[in-house]
């Protein structure tokens, strides 16, 4: 990915989505969506401002009919899309028993169905041009067990699953599909459910616990997606890459 790209990025209008949108955005054209549109409108003004250029538009990924919209507009004014990162996500918690079903159909609507809607709808660009690069946001916790997360487990999982299933069908036309599994990484969602003061608690358990001692930043992860779109990474796909701080090893 040497020439300049428009790169889709969507949950660009916070923490891990917002530190990549301004990372890529030094060298190429930057989709700043996500479905906050006035937040996203706020990256790309920070983009704009520091010499970039990018375009802010408002999705919810859960929606095809939002997805389509969004891709008909890319379309129309800025052009086809061969590099893509999904991370638009949430995190509720909740042990098995006493998980709503609201609350499973709204994990999996965002996480799976709308990593698999934004798949779909660059896939075609892709083909166009054959060559193509995607990173879908899964988790360390696709492959480890913490307690409280069983629908996000289930979703991270299934968004690696079908990461590899892209990246197999999808080899012979040049497309590569991979996915980042993050440990803790110091945003906005890490904090949801917690109060400020179990926050706290919880920065310092992380500390403790991991073995580099300390939160990730969403800088270091996106660091990680630059070289995953880059054709520094040409020769992996169906992978999935943990900027972790040693969280898991294997
Ligand atoms: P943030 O909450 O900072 O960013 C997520 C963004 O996605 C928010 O702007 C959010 O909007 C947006 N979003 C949520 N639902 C939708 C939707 N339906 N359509 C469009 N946008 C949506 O969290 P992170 O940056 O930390 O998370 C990014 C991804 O990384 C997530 O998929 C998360 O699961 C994953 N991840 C995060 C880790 C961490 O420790 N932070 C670790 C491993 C994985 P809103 O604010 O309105 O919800």
């Amino acid at each position: 990915m040497g020439e300049k790209q428009n790169i889709l990025i969507t949950g660009a209008a916070s923490g891990i989505g917002r530190a990549s949108a301004l990372r890529m955005a030094k060298s190429h054209h930057v989709i700043v969506a996500d479905r906050d549109g006035d937040g996203a409108g706020t990256v790309t003004s920070e983009i704009v401002a520091a010499g970039g250029t990018a375009t802010a538009i408002a999705v919810d990924v859960s929606d095809g009919a939002s997805v389509r919209a969004m891709k008909a507009q890319i379309e129309s004014n800025i052009g086809p899309v061969l590099s893509a990162f999904f991370a638009a996500g949430i995190f509720i918690r909740g042990v098995t028993g006493e998980i709503p079903e609201a609350d499973w159909d709204r994990m999996m609507d965002i996480h799976v169905k709308g990593t698999f809607l934004c798949c779909q709808a660059v896939i075609p660009d892709m083909i166009a041009a054959n060559k193509g690069a995607i990173v879908n946001m899964s988790s360390d916790f696709a492959v480890m067990a913490v307690p409280g997360a069983a629908a996000y487990m289930a979703a991270k999982s299934a968004i690696y699953s079908l990461t590899k299933s892209i990246a197999l069908e999808f080899a012979p036309q040049n497309i590569r599909a991979n996915a980042l599994g993050p440990g803790p990484i110091d945003t906005p969602i890490l904090k949801s459910g917690r109060t400020e003061a179990e926050y706290a608690k919880a920065r310092e358990a992380f500390a403790e616990n991991l073995p580099i001692g300390r939160l990730g930043q969403p800088e270091e992860v996106a660091a990680v997606l630059d070289f995953l779109l880059s054709d520094r990474s040409a020769y992996m796909t169906g992978q999935i890459i943990h900027p972790n701080g040693g969280q898991l090893m294997w």
